[in-house]
């Protein structure tokens, strides 16, 4: 079983180093600085072997080139981000299962964020790693893909074990709490963890890992299915499309 240990760097970004506790071979994900990785990697006496991106966007590839000069690395990413991927060794199709020590990996295509989005499924380890597709309590801005393709993705992530730890690339836990709770204001289970998780983030903890069951439950961006949940918010006549649109779209202005 691998350990997983969470990386907080730049302002508000998780990197993630997953290692094997008795040999110390180690992967990172994101590693959107250095020095954090570095640090980290020298403390616990560990051989980082790969860089796994989730995407190409600068705060998750930022470290690329100088963590592969100083441990001499591959670096992996997916096939659609070969262009864009700096120092990318071992590319990745949807559906592919990579092996690290003896765990599978599993790779998916998540568009809607970026174009090459991809997640990262740890299936003995019960861990999933969304990049910025999927947030706590949130989902990434649409940057390159459509409102298809982003929900199609969110699908996707939501057919996963409900049991599943969901590690995201951002801090914004607290930020979309008030966003679901600015929409969905009676909600008593997203203030109760609204104020477990701002007592966590005053302590410098990060928020997460959550669960796809807490997800699922309380995650507006995972509720276009809820019926309930758009008549009270006034949607009813939203399709799951335009629902889910319509929902990012304030999103975007809040
Ligand atoms: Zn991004
Ligand atoms: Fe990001």
């Amino acid at each position: 079983m691998l350990k997983i240990e969470i990386i907080p760097c730049l302002k508000d970004n998780f990197s993630f180093v997953i290692y094997n506790k008795i040999n110390r071979n180690s992967l990172v994900i994101d590693p959107g600085e250095v020095e954090p990785i570095i640090y980290f990697i020298k403390k616990n006496n560990l051989k980082l072997n790969y860089i796994l991106n989730t995407h190409h966007h600068s705060d998750h590839i930022g470290g690329n080139l100088e963590l592969k000069k100083k441990y001499s690395l591959k670096i992996v990413g997916s096939k659609m981000d070969q262009k864009r991927i700096p120092g990318i060794d071992i590319v990745l199709n949807d559906g592919d299962i990579w092996n690290f020590e003896n765990s599978e990996i599993e790779v998916r295509e998540t568009p809607g964020h970026t174009i090459g989005h991809i997640y990262y499924y740890l299936k003995k380890e019960n861990a999933l790693f969304t990049g910025d597709t999927l947030f706590s309590f949130g989902c990434g801005r649409l940057f390159e893909g459509t409102y298809e393709n982003m929900l199609s993705s969110l699908k996707l992530i939501k057919s996963l074990p409900h049991n599943t730890n969901i590690y995201c690339g951002h801090e914004y836990t607290l930020n979309n709490i008030k966003f679901c709770l600015s929409l969905d204001k009676e909600n008593q289970i997203l203030k109760k963890t609204y104020n477990e998780i701002k007592k966590k983030i005053d302590l410098n903890i990060p928020s997460i890992p959550t669960t796809l069951k807490e997800q699922i439950s309380n995650n507006i961006f995972l509720n276009f299915d809820n019926i309930e949940l758009k008549k009270k918010l006034k949607f009813e006549n939203l399709d799951e499309l335009n629902f889910f649109k319509k929902i990012r779209e304030l999103k975007d202005q809040f």
